[in-house]
């Protein structure tokens, strides 16, 4: 499914229930917090590896905090009329821009506190 007709489909379904003029911005960001809550429950405190094999075996509960979560975000993008499609477009060229793949192949990363390169102010 595209992002454009996922994001329909949600406006569907809001307009269907009567919920599409109920502004409920705050409640949905908080959600969002619920969802990663409940999905950092499952690999908090242990290694990498561990959180792996640990997904791995609950495959399951991973689609679910993505599909929750999207279903969130999407609300989200209906409630204040954002083009999702294009938002995640426009953030992918600015990654693009931001952190070039020649650079990062090697630093690994982007966060300069750690060591890592960001061209986020075109620098
Ligand atoms: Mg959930």
């Amino acid at each position: 499914m595209e992002i454009s007709d996922a994001q329909n489909k949600i406006k569907e379904f809001d307009e269907a229930r009567g919920w599409e003029s109920s502004w409920n911005l705050k409640d949905l960001l908080l959600n969002i917090t619920e969802e990663v809550g409940e999905f950092w429950n499952l690999i908090k405190w242990v290694d990498e590896e561990k959180q792996r094999r640990i997904i791995e075996e609950k495959k399951d509960d991973a689609s679910d905090f993505i599909g929750d979560t999207l279903f969130l975000l999407l609300k989200i993008a209906n409630q204040t009329k954002v083009d999702a499609s294009q938002a995640l477009q426009d953030t992918l060229e600015e990654y693009e821009k931001r952190m070039p793949p020649e650079i990062m192949k090697k630093l690994k990363h982007a966060n300069k506190n750690a060591g890592g390169w960001d061209n986020k102010n075109g620098s």
